[in-house]
């Protein structure tokens, strides 16, 4: 590319250019990938070191002010609006890196950078090594499921160790009945990290202020939001202000039903502790809407929830799924599938389902390979937890697994549908970082739909069909709490916001997170405690962790966008993968968003998801009303 003679076009520089990004991108995946799923732990190690290596060949091409200069220098009065749009965008890129200052100024912002990696890293380091344990005498443990009691014995001082691991902590929070206890975890949970990362995100604060500032922007929430939907850091606080106002109604009338709650123990009770809210809801949630998460498990044995999610994504796409048989690779349960329209593939993803020592331990989709129209097709895959069907169990899953299941097959269909793209660097999910929660969002709403669970939800011993009646109460009964959700959320997103919107050394942690507490939830924080320490996202997401709840809007009007009386009627989901899906990040978000809805996203469908709760009637009509 850069030994090109004579006037750059896109054939002799974009072209060159791109297939680099793909085979940087096919590297870094791929070895990510088996970072996260070789069972071999020598592997593993390889796989990091790989994952290294093809970031910093990655950072190298960023860096790089010869490739800046060559994409600046292509002539695009002839190309497309994807074309050029890509050119626009990695030209905004190679600026936000700073490529085009001075030898001085860049020398400078390496360092800022490195410095920023290292922080971060101590930053996430001392939160995963900042562990804590307390005591518990087993009287506390009233309230807690069996399984649970039984994996917590007293040690030979007759005490229980619980950690503020989340299998241990959560638990405590949503069933002890101890007050005294889930106050003491809590305490214990709100510091971890701390004093020890009081220093590091201080350092971190100022390296980040310096870097924003030395590329022209006034503070790092401003430049981090450069190059997403958001555009303007002040975007952000005007986002928190309309969510707190969308959603005050809701969560004040929440709180009530808790604060009632709270009074049936303690009758002079007016305000409720942070800690508490889990544990009410939780009250609540039995006593008015007479739901227990167990009842619905036998409806959904994991290969009857996988073929219905396949069969719901295919109905709604307006594709199809089929197996590839004896394909090797590192674990013998891993499944791979071709995606099927008009008898064409046009991708390629792999289910990695059941939990393995080693293995990753979470949920997530993760690309393998960008779609390249013509060159190569996308290819995706899912790494999940689920529970393994054996031959005397059939792999009974949780409410929210499957809605976990949804949620991570709705990013899957984006970057195999975005990925019929020209380019590597616009294919699938490659676009602005703050909304590619969207369509994953979208699709966990169908897990609600008695028109979707008909179809595969049965019991697995008697195959009777999910009752119709049980659907109406987990629906409700998992959307108890929304109002309270939202306000956290937007908290959270607050604090982050707001301790990198101005001078770090303006910046009071414990202050800037009492206060948003205070502002924008309903709930008093509990005294002494410094949970920003150990809030991970003020590292990987910095300013940016509004973006879950900036998706959540956006989901919510385009779920509303379908008839919710038989979801796949009408125009909207052929309209919703063309207009919205198979674009990829051959424009901006913005626009999709814009295009779809025929304006841009409002409070409005949030706001109606949160008052699910207390709607009898459940959902809205039709598109629109
Ligand atoms: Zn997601």
């Amino acid at each position: 590319m850069l030994a090109v003679k004579g006037p750059r076009t896109v054939e002799n520089t974009l072209a060159p250019y791109d297939e680099a990004v793909r085979q940087n991108n096919s590297a870094g995946y791929f070895a990510g990938l088996m970072e996260q799923v070789h069972p071999d732990a020598t592997f593993r190690d390889h796989a990091t070191t790989m994952l290294t290596k093809a970031s910093a060949a990655q950072t190298a091409i960023a860096l790089n002010h010869d490739v800046y200069a060559a994409l600046a220098a292509i002539d695009l009065s002839h190309a497309d609006a994807a074309t050029k749009y890509y050119v626009q965008r990695q030209l905004l890129e190679f600026r936000l890196s700073g490529v085009d200052k001075d030898d001085a100024t860049r020398a400078r912002l390496k360092k800022l950078n490195q410095q920023s990696t290292e922080e971060q890293s101590m930053f996430d380091r001392n939160i995963s090594d900042g562990k804590k344990v307390i005591d518990a005498d087993p009287s506390e443990l009233d309230g807690l499921p069996k399984d649970y009691i039984e994996r917590h014995k007293p040690g030979p001082d007759g005490k229980i160790k619980i950690t503020t691991d989340y299998p241990d902590a959560f638990p405590i929070f949503t069933f002890a009945k101890s007050d005294a206890l889930r106050r003491r975890l809590s305490l214990a949970f709100n510091t971890r990290a701390y004093p020890k990362n009081q220093e590091v995100l201080t350092s971190l604060l100022k390296t980040r202020y310096e870097i924003a500032t030395l590329l022209g922007f006034s503070n790092w929430a401003d430049y981090n939001a450069a190059d997403k939907m958001m555009q303007k850091g002040h975007n952000i606080a005007d986002f928190i202000q309309q969510v707190n106002d969308a959603s005050l109604p809701l969560s004040k009338r929440e709180f009530q039903m808790l604060l009632a709650e709270k009074k049936k123990t303690d009758p002079g009770a007016t305000e409720i502790w942070d800690y508490e809210r889990t544990y009410l809801s939780e009250l609540v949630r039995r006593s008015q809407y007479d739901f227990d998460s167990q009842s619905v498990r036998p409806y959904f044995p994991f290969m009857e929830v996988k073929q219905g999610i396949l069969d719901t994504a295919a109905d709604l796409f307006h594709v199809s799924f089929q197996q590839e048989q004896n394909v090797p690779s590192w674990d013998p349960t891993v499944e791979t599938w071709l995606v099927i329209d008009h008898g064409k593939p046009i991708g390629r993803f792999y289910l990695d389902m059941h939990p393995r020592p080693g293995k990753f331990s979470h949920a997530e989709m993760a690309p393998v390979l960008d779609g390249v129209r013509g060159k190569q097709l996308p290819e995706a895959i899912l790494v999940c937890n689920f529970p393994a069907p054996t031959a005397d169990d059939p792999g009974l899953m949780d409410y929210g697994d499957v809605q976990t299941f949804f949620h991570e097959f709705g990013h899957l269909m984006h970057h195999i549908l975005g990925g019929q793209q020209q380019w590597a660097g616009i294919s699938g999910i490659s676009m602005e970082s703050d909304f590619v929660e969207a369509p994953s969002q979208m699709l966990e709403e169908w897990i609600a739909s008695p028109q979707v669970l008909a179809k595969f939800a049965r019991n697995y011993k008697t195959g009777e069909p999910i009752p119709a009646e049980l659907v109406a109460r987990a629906n409700r009964a998992s959307a108890f709490g929304r109002g309270a959700w939202v306000a956290r959320q937007n908290a959270l997103s607050a604090i982050s916001y707001d301790i990198y919107k101005t001078k770090p050394e303006n910046v009071d942690l414990d202050k800037v997170t009492v206060d948003d507490n205070r502002n924008l939830t309903l709930f008093t924080p509990l005294p002494d405690t410094h949970m920003w320490a150990s809030f991970g996202h003020l590292g990987g997401y910095s300013s940016a962790y509004y973006t879950y709840l900036w998706d959540k809007v956006i989901a919510e009007d385009f779920f509303l966008q379908f008839d919710h009386n038989n979801l796949l009627a009408g125009d909207a989901p052929m309209r919703y993968r063309r207009v919205v899906l198979e674009p990829g990040g051959s424009m901006s978000a913005n626009d999709l968003v814009k295009n779809f809805l025929g304006r841009p996203q409002s409070m409005t469908a949030l706001q109606h998801w949160m008052g699910e709760e207390f709607d009898s009637t459940s959902a809205p009509k039709a598109a629109g009303q």
